[in-house]
This record gives C-alpha cells, structure tokens and sequence, in this order.
C-alpha cells in the first residue's frame, strides 16, 4: 500500500512517515486525487459561503507577524457599529449567505455586553442563519454568554502548536497554554470549534507542522482554517520569507485525509500568495470560502499581511466571479447553513472532549 493509500484509509501516519510526505513533492499528485476522493464522498460539489465581517483592526496583541498588531502605529484603525454590521449581514443575507463570520482584533471596545447585543440582534433578525465569533481569548463566561445569545461557531487558530515556536511568533504575554485551553472551552461548551495555523511563519520545522496535526487530532474541530504566513512591511517579521503554495496546498490534502469530515477554507491568504489560491485550495481538498461582507472603505484598512485581497472575488458583491471560480475548481457555492457532516467512524474514534487531552 502506498503511504497515500495508508494516510487515506487509516487516517494516520507514524512521524517519520508524515515527515517524509512533508519534504517532497513526489506524492503530490496522488495525494490530491485521493483528496478530491474523500471530499466527493463527504461533500459532493458543495461549497460553503461564509461571509465575513471584520469588525474592528484594533488589537490589544502584538502578535510579531500581524499587521494589526497594537504597536503597529502606522495603520488607520476603525470599528463597525452594530446598524453598519448588521446592514452587513442584510447584504450577506441577500446574496444568499447563511453564515456570519464576525472576526476582529483583540478589543476592549467590544466588551462581552456589547458582543451580546450584536450576537442575539443578528440571532433574532437571522434565526436560520449561523453566527460564527472570532474574537480571540477570552473567559469561559463570556464564551458562554455569547453560546448563550446565539453564536454557535467559534474560530480561534492555535497559530502553532510547539510552545517553543509560539514564544518565537508572540510576545511573553501570550501562551499556547491559554490559546489550548480557550479551544477546549470553546469545545465544551457545545460551539462548533475551528482552528489553524500559519504555514511558513518563521522559525517554523517540520517538526512544529506535525505537533499541528496532532493537536488537531486530540481537538477533531469541526473547521480547519490554514493558510501561508505573508509578510507585513510594519511587523518585526518583515524581513522574512512568505509561506509557500505548494506546502500549503500540501496540506490541505493532508488534512482532507486525516479529518475528512472537516469543514476546510480556501483562505483569503491563499487568494492572496497567488491568484489562483483559492481555485488551488478547493482542488487540494478545501470545500468553504470566505467571502467579505466588510464596508467596502474598511477593507483594505484590515491589513493583516501586504495586498490583502479586497477586490474582485473577495468581494462579496461580485457573486458571479466567485462562483465561477468555484465552477473553474470543479464545484458549486450552495445557499446552505453548511454545517459539518456527522462522520461515523470519528465517533468511536474521537476523545472526550477534556481540556486535560
Ligand atoms: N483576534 C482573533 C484571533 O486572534 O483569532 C482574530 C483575528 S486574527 C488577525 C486572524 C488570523 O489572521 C490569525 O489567527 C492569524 O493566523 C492570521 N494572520 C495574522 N497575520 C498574518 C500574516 N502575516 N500572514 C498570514 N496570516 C496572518
């Protein structure tokens, strides 16, 4: 059996098995086709729409490759009031969108009080629609204040799941502890959990890429979010190499493989390394875009890494574009809440859900 074969039918490799499918690009080829295989069988053609809402570039971090960061103080910082996000999630509505991704920096101005107003506003207007937060760390309340009002997908990416490499991406405020045990929360209290990692942020090893995929494999989240690290001119990192395509593809069908049933973006930082990211990442195994519904006068001041995409087919507007991209990678944008398929064999399979895991 080949180790794509392996991978495919039993989930898993040793170490050294996933080291070797890291470091070459000799299985590639057959690693997307068993890929395009296992998403078929789970997802058929759909791909799922979820409309982004960037709420706020202010940061209390300073997270050394984000160009939000707080010590950036060169970028023009906004903040959304809650008439212009939900007139934001009028237009997603419309265009058909069933998800609302509220994403933003780390800030104090939108307190859980304020978090909730929007959460149960949007849940009243939209009821059969589902609200995702990604608002970083916070206490276990307030997660559960915002379960409770009506969000029910959190996504927090574990940035990298090697303590050591964390200290290197972060300052000594911030720990991969807390970052784990906000999931296992997270987790707990009954969201639907997505997480993630940059590929190619400095100083990462192959070594950091497998504690990844194993930590993925203790949370089984229901999304995996991935994309390359891009540099930012105003970040410390700005010296530094950007994270490669075709590692980050790689990967995705990597993960398509090892959790089939996930629910995997084709990242906007994908869209942006290459203009064929996002048609790539589908044909890897990725079956969710992630279109922006943002004022179109914000977007490009929530400047994460350089050209961000926020024209064209990220656009939420442009409808048309984006489903012809999807069309060109072989699939279908659906109007559908779009949520994770139950997968069998990960039942028997899965750990309890403990944050001692
Ligand atoms: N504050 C929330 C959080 O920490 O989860 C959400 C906002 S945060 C800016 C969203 C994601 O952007 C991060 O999880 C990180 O992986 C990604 N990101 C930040 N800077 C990046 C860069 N230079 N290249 C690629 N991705 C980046």
């Amino acid at each position: 059996m080949s180790l794509v074969e392996t991978l495919y039918r039993t989930r898993n490799l040793s170490d050294t098995e996933l080291t070797t499918f890291l470091t070459t690009d000799r299985f590639d080829q057959e690693l997307f086709r068993m890929a395009t295989e296992r998403r078929r069988e789970f997802y058929g053609e759909d791909v799922y729409l979820r409309g982004l809402v960037e709420l706020t570039n202010y940061c209390k971090n300073d997270c050394f490759y984000c160009g939000i960061r707080r010590s950036n103080t060169l970028l023009d910082r906004y903040r959304l009031s809650l008439d212009t996000i939900l007139t934001c999630c009028k237009t997603g509505y419309e265009l058909g969108y069933r998800t609302f991704v509220l994403q933003g920096g780390e800030d104090p101005f939108f307190h859980d009080d304020r978090v909730i107003e929007i959460v149960s506003e949007i849940r009243k207007q939209y009821p059969d629609c589902a609200i995702t937060l990604s608002l970083g760390e916070r206490f276990r309340e307030s997660y559960q204040k915002f379960f409770d009002a009506g969000a029910n997908r959190y996504l927090l990416r574990h940035e990298t799941a090697d303590a050591e490499h964390y200290a290197k991406l972060h300052p000594e405020s911030m720990n991969l502890e807390r970052r784990k045990e906000c999931l296992w929360y997270l987790k707990e209290i009954g969201y639907q959990v997505g997480t993630g990692f940059m590929v190619g942020s400095p100083f990462q090893t192959t070594e950091c890429l497998i504690a990844d995929l194993r930590f993925l494999q203790q949370l089984q989240p229901a999304m995996i979010g991935i994309g390359p690290f891009i540099v930012h001119r105003d970040t410390p990192f700005h010296l530094y190499p950007s994270g490669s395509l075709s590692l980050t593809l790689r990967l995705i069908a990597m993960l398509r493989l090892m959790f089939p049933y996930a629910l995997i973006p084709a990242t906007t930082a994908l869209g942006t390394i290459d203009p064929q990211g996002r048609e790539l990442g589908l044909r890897a195994g990725a079956n969710v875009v992630m279109p922006n519904l943002s004022p179109v006068e914000v977007r490009r001041k929530y400047e994460l890494y350089d050209n961000k995409l926020h024209t064209d087919k990220e656009a939420a507007e442009n409808k048309i574009l984006l489903a012809n991209s999807v069309a060109a990678a072989g699939y279908a944008t659906v109007t559908d809440i779009g949520n994770v398929k139950p997968d069998n064999r990960q039942q028997k399979t899965t750990p309890s859900c403990s944050k001692t895991q």
